[in-house]
């Protein structure tokens, strides 16, 4: 019995042993796994791995995400304000270029471009983009019995060594002697006269009766002479800024022989191109009130300069016949 008892306490004893030891290994286990999960957790968290980099890019992305859909909102409202902006923009582009483009070419044509030969019929008609008051100035009639009215008034520039000329002259002239430069080579072109003030006109007029006087004509011989060729203050295209006097370098005299220079025979052909006019031509001066002068150029502008040398006219007749 005891045995048993003992065998009892002993089997109760093993038990208690069993239970000791199956509770042991319980907490063992436990905390093997407790470990197990603590070092799995301190491994991802430590070594930025790719798991981590994904748990933290994806934690910026949330947290992006908010203003990800404002960026995204953005975009769309960019794209809307682009879009416009887009659209707007070629169409101020268009608005403002437009107009400018458009007057360009025809302020192009008018005033500075010389003129083809098969370009007559097409040529714009005066004052679509050339200013009334250009327009007229370029028209003014200046003679002997025409003086250059009291209210003319032009704004001057310089063309070259000095010389003045109307401002809206300037392009067509330089262009011209430029041209001209270029194709008569064994020359030059040489201005001796552009812009003159009253004052310089008279004192021009006064150097040419001496000259007269000094080889020996009477007076009223000397005065006559000199205003065959120098108009009296106030009469002179000169004084409009719109005349130009120009020779050859080869032989700068203001005489008919000037005609007989390459430079010369050039401006007469081709002048015409870019607005000019051969002002008193040979066998005028009834007409023009001067004697034949090679040397005299006067813008009128490209559409009535072709006309006046294609009609063979002077400025006088041609707005004769324009009336
Ligand atoms: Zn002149």
């Amino acid at each position: 019995m005891r045995q048993q008892k003992e065998n009892r306490k002993s089997g109760s004893r093993a038990g208690r042993r069993a239970f000791v030891l199956a509770a042991s290994l319980c907490v063992l286990s436990v905390l093997v796994a407790g470990i197990r999960q603590e070092g799995k957790e301190k491994q991802d968290g430590s070594d930025g791995s790719p798991a981590a980099e994904a748990g933290i890019a994806s934690v910026e992305k949330t947290q992006i995400d908010p203003a990800g859909s404002f960026v995204e909102g953005n975009p769309v409202e960019a794209g809307i304000a682009a879009a416009p902006a887009g659209k707007e923009k070629p169409a101020k582009t268009e608005l403002t270029d437009r107009p400018a483009g458009g007057k360009e070419p025809a302020k192009t044509e008018l005033t500075d471009r010389p003129v083809g030969e098969n370009e007559l019929d097409k040529l714009m008609i005066p004052g679509t983009s050339v200013s009334a008051k250009e327009q007229k100035q370029r028209l003014l009639l200046v003679n002997k019995s025409h003086p250059v009215p009291e209210d003319y008034e032009v704004q001057m520039a310089e063309v070259e060594d000095g010389y003045l000329a109307a401002a809206q002259i300037r392009g067509a002239l330089k262009r011209m002697l430029a041209d001209g430069r270029k194709q008569v080579t064994d020359g030059g072109f040489m201005i001796v006269s552009a812009y003159r003030s009253r004052e310089l006109q008279e004192e021009l007029l006064q150097e040419e009766i001496r000259k007269n006087l000094w080889q020996g004509m009477p007076r009223r011989t000397a005065e006559w002479d000199a205003l065959r060729t120098v108009a009296p203050a106030g009469c002179s295209e000169h004084e409009t800024g719109l005349a130009v006097d120009i020779v050859s370098e080869n032989d700068p005299e203001l005489k008919e022989s000037q005609e007989e220079t390459a430079e010369n025979r050039w401006l007469q052909e081709n002048c015409w191109k870019y607005g000019f006019i051969l002002r008193y031509p040979r066998d005028k001066e009834e007409v023009t009130g001067f004697a034949y002068e090679p040397w005299h150029f006067r813008y009128v502008g490209t559409y009535d300069a072709k006309r006046i040398a294609h009609e063979g006219v002077t400025l006088e007749e041609y707005l004769e016949a324009m009336q």
